[in-house]
């Protein structure tokens, strides 16, 4: 991987990224292919895509742990006071025996620039005894000493693999404020990888959706919205103005359409008996999700 300096307009910059495995017992198998986006400065990149997407696979190439077999990854410039990139992984390795107060000097060790007030910070915000050895905390308790360490490094890119998964609904929402108030005050980008797409909205400035190894969706998130429409009206098998169907349902007497509009296209209205319905990022996620799953399947038969 040749790694070149971005833009300051982007924290990092990925061109014609791919990754082979290769195995003699099971064959070889590309789990990335061609993905070329970039990361917008000071934002929080959502990570979609279903099980086996290549997600985890992306994060890791981009944390440096997993070299990638195609492509270029350029990091922007960092702030003086910054490490480049924290990853915090899906098992979110701890030491067991260390208490949270000893993985913080793991993390104050490691790191060319620690800021421990912030890791602290982070603890004592949501309830985390400093003395407890890791493994004696809960799986959500475990993910936040993991968050402070991470946070408590400064990065100028947070990347986090399904960072909500062990957290209780409450929990996700401050965790995801918290990160929100920490990109507000650091300027960080951040990119997750979620399958909780009903709490992106409001979260996620960016959204990335992988695809069997290819990036189907980079858009600006609000972008997304705009160039959505949701028509709902009488059984037919067409919307009621052009664009690009991305999922298309029926019942006896009516016909829904998702449809992708382009940003240049002028605001069409639509005529009576047809509604438009307003959609949501969770709605779009969903609905590309599905339309993926239904071309896959078709592949197959
Ligand atoms: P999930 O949502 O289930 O965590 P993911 O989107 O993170 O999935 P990856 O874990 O990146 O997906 O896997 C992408 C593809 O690469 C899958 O087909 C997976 O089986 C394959 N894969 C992952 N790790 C390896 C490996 N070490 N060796 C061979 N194939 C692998």
């Amino acid at each position: 991987m040749t790694e070149e300096t971005a833009t300051d307009e982007f924290a990092l910059q990925v061109s014609g990224l791919g990754k082979e495995y290769r195995s003699r017992l099971r064959g070889n198998n590309w789990a990335l292919r061609d993905c070329t986006f970039s990361l917008p400065t000071g934002r929080v990149v959502a990570l979609v895509g279903a099980n086996g997407a290549g997600k985890t696979t992306l994060l890791s190439i981009l944390a440096g742990l997993l070299a990638p077999s195609d492509g270029i990854v350029r990091l922007g410039g960092t702030q003086a006071e910054s490490n480049r990139i924290s990853f915090v992984a899906q098992d979110k390795p701890l030491y067991r025996h260390f208490s949270v107060r000893d993985m913080l000097k793991v993390g104050e060790r490691l790191n060319r620039v620690w800021d421990d007030e912030r890791a602290k910070r982070w603890l004592r915000r949501f309830d985390i005894p400093l003395d407890r050895p890791c493994g004696r905390l809960s799986g959500g308790q475990q993910a936040h000493v993991a968050f402070a360490v991470a946070v408590g490094a400064r990065p100028s890119v947070l990347l986090l693999d399904e960072p909500l998964s062990n957290l209780d609904p409450l929990a996700r929402r401050d965790v995801t404020q918290e990160l929100l108030g920490e990109v507000a005050d650091t300027g960080m980008t951040v990119l997750l990888s979620t399958h909780v797409v009903a709490e992106l909205g409001g979260v996620a400035d960016h959204l990335l959706l992988l695809s069997r190894g290819t990036l189907l969706v980079d858009s600006d998130a609000d972008d997304l919205l705009i160039e959505h429409i949701y028509y709902v009206g009488p059984r037919a098998s067409e919307p009621p103005c052009g664009g690009e169907i991305v999922k298309a349902s029926h019942s006896k007497s009516q016909s829904s359409f998702l449809v992708r509009v382009s940003p240049t296209d002028e605001p069409t209205s639509v005529e009576a008996p047809w509604t438009t319905r307003p959609v949501s990022l969770e709605d779009l996620v969903i609905a590309y999700l599905e339309s993926d799953r239904a071309s896959a399947a078709a592949v197959a038969a």
